[in-house]
């Protein structure tokens, strides 16, 4: 029998779960993304200091598995009457068409810049490894500048102000790794500029880590507190310029470096598409089966199942694509499924100086051996034994002998 072909859009958690499952004997798996690799993104905000290589946290896509075929692409439409994708090859720009019989949409979402003015300009972002690589560049810039003879003051001191807009877990594990950077490799070598050298952390609500228990986020403002990271709370950004970020009250902060992490929007393709939508979410049902289409899918942060709230994280777009991995297998062979139970396994986020934070069902922890628990759960999540090794690596070459300074 002739076999059902199934793409699959994105290389993302959602996508990787899928594909490590499927049984490509069963089903004609393609899969179509401009990322032609998996990000481990927990570990990503490591890999802007240097903590973690950023080779140390990626996974070829095509050496993952056998068996399927990739193409380094975007898709820009979808037709669901036609059963056709049509799709932009990323690096030639050439345009295409894929017919489909199962289509399972794992896209991601983007960044929400709440159309401030200046944002997507002047701020950096922390999504991918592109991001991460620019703000490991900009930072030791913004050093070496301020470093310069005959620099006024006020204009060295705003080149040492690294603000973080967001106080969800990735504003706060970028704010931790850039203050541990700061005291751990910085302050050797940059000696005479060191007391200009200022994080500010700005979030619009009432308190950081929203999503956290309150004694974890209390621990933390606290703790940022006597690593002198300056945290505001109920500080609005209402527009970012090149070298000034203004806030509702009126304040305006000079930067040198302006790290945008408020959380996620719809991408351009999610946002084109006609299916049925909550806050820019795609609506699927119980099955994750997208409504009114009975070969149609979505999974992770651009898709929402109907009557949950499920928040926007690897390990749900994670147990998402294991579970419909395993419901296409059970379905070409006529078994009986089931709908989609998601199962809560807690919370962790690195709070700096060797310090992290565990919400789990079980427990709420904090500090030394919540970090211990924090690296031994992110080191055997991570997929491959090769990146298991590099990241253990990292973590010992860093210690070792301090992260890398150069610029390149
Ligand atoms: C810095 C950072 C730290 C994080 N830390 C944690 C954490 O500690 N714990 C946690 O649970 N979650 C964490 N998250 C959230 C987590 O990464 C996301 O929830 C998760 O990646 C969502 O998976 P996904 O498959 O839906 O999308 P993604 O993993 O974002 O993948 C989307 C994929 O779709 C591809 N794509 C985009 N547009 C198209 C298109 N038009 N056509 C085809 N392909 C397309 C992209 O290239 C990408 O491969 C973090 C996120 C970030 C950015």
């Amino acid at each position: 029998m002739a076999r059902p072909t199934l793409i699959i859009l994105g290389t993302g958690f959602g996508a990787f779960s899928i594909l490590r499952r499927i049984d490509v004997h069963a089903h004609d798996v393609i899969v179509i993304s401009p990322r032609n690799h998996f990000l481990f993104t927990p570990l990503l905000p490591s890999t802007t200091v240097g903590t973690i290589e950023f080779r140390s946290i990626i996974e070829s896509i095509r050496v993952s598995r056998a068996g399927f075929r990739y193409y380094q692409a975007t898709c820009i439409a979808i037709s669901p009457e036609e059963r056709t994708l049509e799709c932009e090859e990323d690096l030639g720009g050439r345009r295409f068409a894929q017919k489909y019989d199962v289509l399972v949409i794992a896209v991601g979402a983007a960044n929400n810049t709440y159309s401030v003015p200046g944002v997507e300009q002047h701020a950096l972002f922390l999504k991918g490894l592109s991001d991460a690589r620019a703000i490991r560049q900009r930072i030791i810039d913004c050093f070496e500048q301020a470093s310069i003879p005959g620099l006024h003051a006020a204009e060295r001191k705003r080149l040492l102000h690294f603000v973080v807009v967001g106080g969800g877990p990735t504003g706060v594990e970028f704010a931790a790794e850039m203050h541990d950077f700061i005291e751990e490799d910085l302050r050797d070598h940059f000696q005479p500029v060191m007391d200009d050298v200022r994080i500010t952390l700005l979030e619009a609500a009432g308190q950081i880590l929203g999503g956290f228990d309150k004694t974890l986020a209390f621990y933390t403002m606290n703790h940022f507190r006597r690593q002198r990271i300056d945290v505001r709370t109920g500080s609005a950004v209402t527009n970012v310029e090149q070298t000034e970020v203004h806030l509702k009250d009126g304040t305006v902060l000079s930067y040198g470096l302006l790290v945008w992490s408020t959380g996620i929007g719809p991408i351009p393709l999610t946002r084109s598409l006609g299916f049925e939508k909550d806050a820019g979410k795609i609506v699927v049902d119980h099955f994750l089966c997208v409504k009114g289409y009975s070969n149609i899918y979505a999974l992770g942060d651009c898709a929402a199942v109907e009557g949950s709230v499920l928040p926007a994280t690897a390990q749900v777009a994670q147990q998402e694509g294991k579970y419909l991995a395993r419901m296409l297998n059970r379905s070409v062979k006529q078994k009986p499924i089931h709908p989609f139970r998601y199962k809560d396994l807690g919370m962790l986020a690195y709070v700096g100086s060797n310090r992290a934070l565990a919400d789990l069902a079980a427990m709420k922890a904090h500090g030394y051996y919540a970090y211990l628990f924090w690296r031994s759960a992110y080191l055997t999540r991570l997929v491959s034994m090769k990146n298991k090794v590099l990241v253990l690596f990292d973590w010992v070459k860093a210690k070792l002998f301090g992260r890398d300074i150069s610029r390149f």
